[in-house]
């Protein structure tokens, strides 16, 4: 069976403890190992960006990207504000640490973006922090995780002014032509259990226009699992259900679509 790397999870979330044995259980089971290549595990707020990294540790093939949501830009669960410039200011201390970056294997800044669907929203404080963190990528040199949520126009115009960061828009929801733009410029583009999904033809589309050399799988888990598993806690290990339908709309086997996105992962992520 074909293995894939998930450039896109959360495995400290806390739905994970929902499962027998959490989240350790199933990260250590060879079932789950011999279908996953790579996961990178990554954060939404400094605090969960920490546990994120201290889970790298743990398992060979994870990965962390550390970064501000743009949902937790407004402010930490327990109802904190969070200040942009200190907690801008931590980040960049963490991240152009060279060696404590290896140590903590952080390859990317993420995720990070702008979403519009949750209300009430500060699009000004998602904004500052958005910029500010693929600011920081420039200056260290990450790519960068993005979150884009009915916010195509604004996300694709702020990255345009970085010209010199890349990454991966993830979960990718927006149009056939932005994600051409996206590609022209070095960017990737990430789907996952969407493309499953019977309503999601759009989608589908989009996906077969991204050139294979621009292609990534991601799960987004422990949300959005594929057909035949929707509702259930997603992981890794289901990517080939999301591989066996990128590969039908690319008219190339499974193991092409694990092969190259695998490639590109490990391209992009420096790995
Ligand atoms: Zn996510």
């Amino acid at each position: 069976m074909p293995t894939y790397f998930d450039t896109h999870a959360h495995y400290f979330d806390r739905k994970f403890d929902t499962l027998d044995g959490g989240a350790e259980e199933l990260l250590n089971s060879p079932a789950f190992q011999s279908a996953v290549y790579g996961v990178i595990n990554a954060g939404t707020n400094l605090i969960n960006s920490q546990t994120a990294v201290d889970m790298t540790g743990k398992y060979s093939f994870m990965y962390a990207a550390v970064g501000i949501h743009p949902e937790d830009a407004q402010g930490l669960p327990d109802g904190t504000p969070m200040d942009p410039d200190t907690t801008l200011s931590a980040l960049y201390d963490w991240v152009s640490d060279a060696d404590r970056r290896k140590r903590d294997k952080i390859v990317a800044i993420g995720e990070i973006g702008l979403d519009y669907h949750w209300q009430p929203m500060d699009k000004d404080l998602q904004k500052v922090f958005f910029e500010g963190q693929l600011d920081i990528a420039r200056r260290v040199g990450l790519p960068v995780l993005i979150h884009d949520r009915e916010a195509h126009g604004d996300c694709f115009e702020t990255v345009l002014k970085y010209p010199d960061v890349r990454g991966v828009f993830h979960g990718y929801s927006g149009s056939a032509e932005m994600a051409r733009e996206l590609v022209k410029r070095g960017w990737y583009i990430a789907f996952g259990g969407t493309v499953t999904f019977k309503n999601a033809e759009r989608v589908r589309a989009v996906a077969a226009s991204i050139p294979l050399d621009h292609l990534l799988v991601e799960t987004d888990c422990p949300y959005m699992a594929p057909v035949p598993f929707r509702g259930k806690i997603c992981h890794s290990a289901m990517l080939p259900y999301v591989g066996e339908v990128l590969a039908e709309l690319h008219g190339v086997s499974a193991e092409e679509i694990s092969r190259v996105t695998t490639e590109n992962a490990k391209k992009l992520f420096d790995l």
